[in-house]
């Protein structure tokens, strides 16, 4: 059987998703969990953009170990070293090259001709071997190119020593037929294919990454790009998953293997909608949230009978399992420790300590305590980033005939303490309004959204907020029982996150184009 490789790009293509915003850690985080699903590839920014992009590759090339690991670069010697840079401490680096070959982009973005186009990509091609054995070549916009002339493009860049030439369907343009037939025809025509990797990188404007990455996959591709949870620019990226579950679950039909971990799917989905704020549709193929329940009764009712009867695949071999174990007050450390096993979690003992506690606390607000509000309270520490404010005490006074006001009182890193009143439109508008001036930020609330984290009326509240100040965007999380609680811890960690990112700048994307 075939082997399909896995290029992973969350952390790139992913993070360029309207609204998200890793910071460092965060980026660590999902490479490492990315590194656990056995993705082959790992496409962990574009250095070039900001010194903050940079630190960003350098660390997570540090942290894993067992994939290769691409940072993306211009057809530009100064991108180029910065890639070189960012990688020095990767165990297997590779760069990631590309330069537009459609006429709409030569005409317009380039103002280059053809052979313009061809040198440009030689010279960088030549000058990346300098630094890199593994070149991915990638002809951006190639679903409308010339064929004639991608074939011309990837004979050159195999000439110039790329490894991978990745066929780009950058707006989201193809369908499956004609996605496939390129790959098909680059197969047939170009000199010396068979020391290269073809690899599929589609964009899902048209609903069809997933369709056309498969379709390339059965015209010959080596390698599928795509993001967990199919997040990306504009509509988004190939959900990989989704590749990874179609080749498992219609293996016969396919006759190609990838080597993910699939019960690691589940949460490798999880961890990037939490870190990205990037909620995963109920009807979600694969890890949406209804994506494994049966409302009907006739559904039911056969599934009761024989699984298979409606059931194509088993969530357990994504890793979603409900474990019976139901936890609550009187639950004590050894079945909050069994617990956090069953949940696939590798915690340090000080990590399952402090985790103890939350749940004590929850247990006293909340008779039964869900699997979901357990992973909540783990999740939320995952990432430490540096508290400059900590919420110490909320007060809200509200009624539908009054101006709401709030309370705030927070702990500010250098030990002092600091409290302010202020009235809102809302509850929620009071407390960031005396947030505003405890903190004395200067911000915009870009975006707000909460969610149940469970069911019932105790369920946990999870509330995402996206800061803005001048051209720099935050996110930042807050949980509890209450919303307005969660609310107000959410708007002070994109406040920490905010006075963090000034000491590391990131650029700011709209003026760089990527493919
Ligand atoms: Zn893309």
């Amino acid at each position: 059987m075939r082997k399909i490789y896995i290029f992973d790009t969350t952390l790139r293509d992913g993070e360029q998703s309207p609204g998200v915003n890793l910071n460092t850690q965060e980026k660590v985080e999902i490479g490492l969990q990315l590194e656990k699903l056995g993705v082959d590839r790992i496409e962990a920014g574009f250095p070039a953009a900001s010194p903050g992009d940079l630190a960003g590759v350098d660390a997570v090339a540090r942290a894993v170990k067992n994939a290769t690991i691409i940072g993306l670069a211009r057809s530009r010697e100064r991108d180029i070293e910065a890639v070189s840079e960012a990688l020095k401490h990767a165990q297997d680096p590779c760069l990631h090259l590309f330069l537009a070959t459609s006429p709409i982009h030569r005409q317009y973005k380039l103002r280059m001709e053809k052979h313009q186009v061809l040198e440009a990509a030689e010279a960088a091609i030549k000058y990346a071997k300098k630094y890199f054995s593994k070149i991915e070549f990638s002809a951006e916009d190639a679903g409308r190119t010339e064929i004639d002339f991608l074939v011309e493009v990837t004979a050159m860049a195999i000439r110039a020593g790329a490894t991978v030439v990745n066929i780009p369907d950058t707006v989201g343009y193809m369908t499956p037929d004609e996605y496939g037939n390129i790959f098909k025809t680059l197969k047939e025509q170009v000199p010396g294919i068979e020391k290269i990797q073809l690899s599929a990188h589609c964009h899902d404007d048209l609903g069809m990454a997933t369709a056309n990455a498969l379709a390339a996959i059965l015209n010959g591709a080596d390698q599928v790009e795509g993001t967990i949870n199919g997040i990306g620019e504009r509509a988004g990226n190939t959900a990989i998953e989704e590749v990874a579950m179609a080749l498992e679950t219609r293996q016969e039909f396919y006759q190609a293997k990838t080597s993910m971990v699939l019960k690691e799917i589940y949460r490798s989905s999880r961890l990037v909608s939490k870190l990205t704020g990037m909620v995963v549709p109920g009807n979600k193929a694969i890890i949406g949230a209804n994506a494994f329940a049966h409302e009907s009764g006739i559904h039911q009712d056969g599934m009761l009978k024989e699984k298979t009867t409606y059931e194509i695949m088993s969530p357990d071999t994504i890793g979603l399992k409900e474990s019976k174990l139901v936890l609550g007050k009187h639950s004590g450390r050894h079945a909050f420790r069994e617990k956090l096993v069953d949940l696939g979690y590798e915690l340090s003992e000080e990590q399952v300590n402090a985790a103890f506690a939350k749940f004590k606390d929850l247990a006293d607000r909340k008779k039964q305590v869900a699997d979901e509000d357990i992973r909540a309270l783990i999740e939320e520490k995952l990432i430490e980033t540096p508290e400059v404010y900590v919420l110490d005490k909320i007060q809200v006074a509200y009624g539908n005939q009054t101006t709401p006001s709030a309370t705030i009182r927070v702990k500010i890193q250098d030990g002092g303490v600091a409290q302010e009143s202020a009235d809102g439109n809302g509850s929620v508008d009071a407390i960031y309004n005396a947030i505003d001036k405890v903190t004395m930020e200067d911000v915009e609330l870009e975006d707000y959204s909460i969610k149940s984290v469970s069911h019932g009326k105790d369920a946990l509240g999870e509330v995402h907020v996206v800061l803005k100040q001048n051209d720099v965007s935050v996110q930042g999380r807050g949980i509890s029982t209450d919303i307005l609680e969660a609310s107000a811890k959410a708007y002070l960690d994109a406040v920490n996150r905010l006075i963090e990112k000034r000491k590391t700048p990131t650029s700011n994307r709209s003026n760089v184009t990527l493919i």
